[in-house]
């Protein structure tokens, strides 16, 4: 039976050592503070959000919230991220995806300023990870970094696969196990014998938002699994990418869904807020 990664466990531990540093800077006169901005009643939308608040509650970051009608104009939209750019008194900014259709995601994400954008989307901070130099990293992926660190499994040298290539996972994952001094391979829809691919990894890891797709014919014996699914199966119950009661026989480690990469993003986002704050005030503040 594969050793059980505990993203809860984690989390918590990440979110405590947050804590105990956002008192330390509140010691010496600076409060964490965290814009986030909600358009529209989208019910998942809106467990994120409150998530976002309850973490930043816990960990005493302060919370602005904003929301905007679905119907507000992007004009609207940006006209309130150029003005909480330019306030002092705001670390962080984080829009909450997916916008209404009628919005331009990039251009909002691109409207951010790269020093206040705690999400890591913005191509500034996507440009500085793919190169190597400092800025905030999508807090998914970096969760997946930390959870792998604090669970003991070794990164470099080792065969790392991503099955996804996505923006907010895929991609800057696959950046970050190469500067953790992984091989790294990327999978996706059009690899030729995934199966076969897969069965190279010592860390295999699935986002493809496909429920339960990973079957034992993909995993090496021994290899570490992070699935980072969030799908519902047939029973509308909530489980990950990888068929975790058949894989769990096969693998060395794994994580479970719910339990394991899903807390973890939004431990990182208060470490991104905390890194945020940090900068500001010594000064290294890109913008
Ligand atoms: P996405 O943008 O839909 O990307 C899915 C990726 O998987 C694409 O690159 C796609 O390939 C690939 N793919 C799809 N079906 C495949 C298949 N049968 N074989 C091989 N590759 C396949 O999804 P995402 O935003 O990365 O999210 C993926 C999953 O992670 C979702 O379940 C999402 O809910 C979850 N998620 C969880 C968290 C968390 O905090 N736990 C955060 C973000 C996302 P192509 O590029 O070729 O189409």
């Amino acid at each position: 039976m594969a050793q059980i990664i505990d993203g809860k466990a984690v989390s918590q531990a990440i979110k405590d050592e947050v804590k105990r540093e956002v008192q330390a800077l509140a010691a010496q006169g600076t409060e964490v503070t965290l814009a986030v901005i909600q358009v529209g009643d989208d019910p998942a939308s809106t467990v994120y959000v409150n998530n976002k608040k309850k973490a930043c509650a816990y960990t005493g970051i302060r919370s602005l919230e904003y929301h905007l009608s679905e119907y507000a104009s992007q004009q609207e939209l940006l006209a309130l991220i150029g003005e909480l750019n330019g306030r002092e008194d705001v670390n962080g900014i984080l829009v909450q995806l997916p916008l209404p259709a009628h919005m331009d995601e990039d251009a909002v994400i691109g409207a951010i300023s790269p020093g206040k954008d705690v999400d890591g989307f913005h191509p500034q901070n996507v440009g500085a990870l793919c190169i190597g130099r400092p800025g905030f990293v999508s807090c998914t992926p970096a969760g997946i970094i930390e959870l792998l660190k604090r669970s003991g499994i070794g990164i470099a040298g080792r065969e790392c696969v991503m099955i996804g290539r996505s923006n907010i996972v895929g991609k800057p994952m696959a950046l970050l196990l190469l500067r953790e001094n992984g091989t790294v391979t990327v999978a996706h829809s059009r690899t030729a014998d995934l199966k076969a691919v897969a069965r190279r990894a010592d860390i295999l890891i699935v986002a493809t938002g496909k429920a339960k797709m990973i079957t034992p014919e993909y995993v090496k014996p021994g290899a570490a699994v992070i699935d980072v699914g969030m799908d519902r199966d047939e029973n509308g119950r909530l489980c990950g990418d990888v068929d975790f009661e058949a894989v769990s026989g096969i693998a060395g480690a794994i994580t479970p869904v719910p339990g394991g990469v899903g807390p973890m993003t939004i431990a990182m986002l208060m470490k991104n807020c905390l890194q945020a704050a940090q900068m500001q005030k010594s000064g290294i503040f890109h913008s």
